[in-house]
C-alpha cells in the first residue's frame, strides 16, 4: 500500500504541490493524470525519496518512509526520464541493481530472461546502453522496476516512447500485477491508458487533485462519454 498525506512542495516562491493526499491499496491501479507541469513527477519523486517534501508524509505498507533502505526494497520505481549509464550493458545494469536489492543470481537470470524476451530486447542485453533507442531504455527501466517482484510499483509515464505492441504489453502487465496483489501507482497524460487500466484516477492540475474516482464514475459525474472529455472539462474549471 502506498499512502501520501498532505504533500506540499515549493521550489523557491513557486508552490508546485499544494496539499496532495491519496491512498493506493494492494491490488489496485491508481493513476495520476495531469497536464504538463501539473505536479505528477514531483509527487512521484517525493514518494520514492528523490525529493524532500516541504510538508507531508509518505507511508509504504503502513510504515513512514524516510529513505530507509528496507522500506525502499518494498517498491519498484520506473522514472520518467532514463538516466542510464551509456557504458554499461543492459544486463550489467539490471544485475547490479538486482544484487543491491539482495536477489540471488538464479532468480536474477530467470527474470532477466523472462522479461527480456517478453519485451523483445533479450538479444541486445549484452550491448552498451548508450546505443539503445528510447523504447529500449524504457523497457530496461520497466524490467528494473519489477525484477525484484516488489509489493508496490511506482511507474512514471510507463508507456512513454513505446510502440503499440509494447504499450499493450505494459498495460496488461500492470493489470496482472494488480491482480497478484501489488499496489500500482502510475502517472500518465494519456487518457486512454488511464481509462483502460486504472481502478482510481486522480486528475492533477496546478499541484492539486481536482477530481478523483474510478474512470466510469468520473465520466458519470461530469456526464461525459470519455475520460479525455472529463479531463478537458475539469481542467478548464481548475
Ligand atoms: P510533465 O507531464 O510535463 O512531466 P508533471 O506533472 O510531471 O509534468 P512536474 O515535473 O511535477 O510536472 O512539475 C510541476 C511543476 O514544478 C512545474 O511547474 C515545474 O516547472 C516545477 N518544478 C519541478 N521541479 C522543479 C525544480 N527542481 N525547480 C523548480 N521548479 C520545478
Amino acid at each position: 500500500m502506498i499512502e501520501v498525506n498532505n504533500l506540499k512542495k515549493s521550489f523557491g516562491d513557486f508552490e508546485a504541490l499544494k496539499g496532495v493526499s491519496f491512498k493506493v491499496p494492494k491490488g489496485k491501479v491508481f493513476s495520476l493524470l495531469g497536464s504538463n507541469g501539473a505536479g505528477k513527477t514531483t509527487i512521484i519523486k517525493i514518494i520514492t525519496g528523490l525529493l524532500k517534501p516541504t510538508m507531508g508524509d509518505v507511508y509504504i505498507d503502513g510504515d513512514l518512509y524516510d529513505g530507509n533502505s528496507v522500506i525502499k526494497n518494498r517498491f519498484g520505481y520506473m522514472p520518467e526520464h532514463p538516466h542510464l549509464y551509456d557504458r554499461l550493458t543492459g544486463r550489467e545494469f539490471l544485475e547490479m541493481n538486482a544484487h543491491l536489492r539482495g536477489m540471488d543470481d538464479s532468480k536474477v537470470d530467470e527474470n532477466i530472461h523472462r522479461f527480456g524476451n517478453e519485451l523483445g530486447i533479450y538479444d541486445v542485453l549484452d550491448s552498451e546502453m548508450g546505443a539503445y533507442s528510447k523504447g529500449m531504455k524504457q523497457k530496461i527501466l520497466f524490467i528494473n522496476a519489477v525484477i525484484h517482484d516488489p509489493p508496490n510499483l511506482i511507474l512514471d509515464e510507463p508507456t512513454s516512447g513505446l510502440d503499440p505492441r509494447y504499450t499493450r504489453y505494459i498495460k496488461n502487465k500492470i493489470r496482472d500485477f494488480a491482480i497478484e496483489g501489488k499496489a500500482v501507482l502510475m502517472s500518465t497524460h494519456i487518457t486512454s491508458v488511464a481509462a483502460e487500466i486504472s481502478d482510481q484516477i486522480a486528475v492533477i492540475n496546478g499541484g492539486k487533485i481536482i477530481a478523483k474516482g474510478p474512470p466510469q464514475e468520473l465520466m458519470d459525474n461530469t456526464k461525459k462519454s470519455s475520460l479525455e472529455e472529463v479531463f478537458i472539462e475539469v481542467v478548464k474549471d481548475g
